[in-house]
């Protein structure tokens, strides 16, 4: 029985790692590619390599991208005085979907969760503070998600700036406590950034 083979077994338990999939859902998901043609697996198998292979973090901004710098931090049309600071590179997709935001970004890959080990030396905040000491940021919106630990993350990141001379800013007006940003429609999002409130 199907079941019962290590390497079915080894598929599923691959498929169940991933985010928002249980037990059932990897086991349909490892039936469809039993049953998919050779050409549909290996072309999901490229695909999965090629993001390993092509995909890196701009050194400025830590978004995802194809180059160094990324396209947003290379674009003269963005205004490098604002720099909205998110948990992650899928928040930028959300505002750049939403059409809302026309300053540059920054990304902290995770946030502030002390009972996981996750200190702030994890995160890219050092790198932050570098770039607004660079002189030529004049706000910083702390977007990090409306929840305890996004906002004790944002609280811990105003602190480091504030003595830096520049304003910053929070949003989350609007987006639901323990709401997450990736999943705030673009009328909420755009809300927010303009309800944003000094620190
Ligand atoms: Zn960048």
């Amino acid at each position: 029985m199907l079941k019962r083979s290590p390497t079915f077994e080894s598929l599923i338990a691959e498929l169940n790692k991933l985010p928002g999939i249980g037990r059932k859902s990897a086991e349909r998901i490892a039936y469809h590619f039993v049953k998919a043609s050779r050409e549909e697996v290996m072309s999901l198998a490229s695909a999965l390599k090629a993001v390993k292979d092509n995909i890196i973090s701009c050194s400025t901004c830590f978004n995802l991208a194809e180059k160094d710098p990324c396209p947003i931090c290379e674009d003269p049309s963005r205004d490098a005085a604002q720099i909205l600071v998110v948990e992650d590179a899928m928040d930028i997709a959300a505002f750049e979907r939403a059409g809302v935001y026309k300053g540059r970004y920054h990304v902290l890959q995770g946030r502030i969760v002390p009972l996981k080990g996750i200190t702030p030396e994890h995160l890219r905040i050092r790198e932050l503070v570098e770039r607004v000491r660079g002189g030529a940021v004049k706000e910083v919106i702390l977007a990090t998600d409306p929840d305890v630990e996004g906002d004790a993350t944002a609280l811990y990141i105003s602190r480091l700036l504030s003595p830096l001379g520049v304003e910053i800013t929070r949003i989350g007006l609007g987006i639901p406590m323990g709401g997450s940003l990736e999943y705030t429609d673009s009328i909420t999002l755009e809300k927010a950034l303009e309800g944003r409130k000094r620190f």
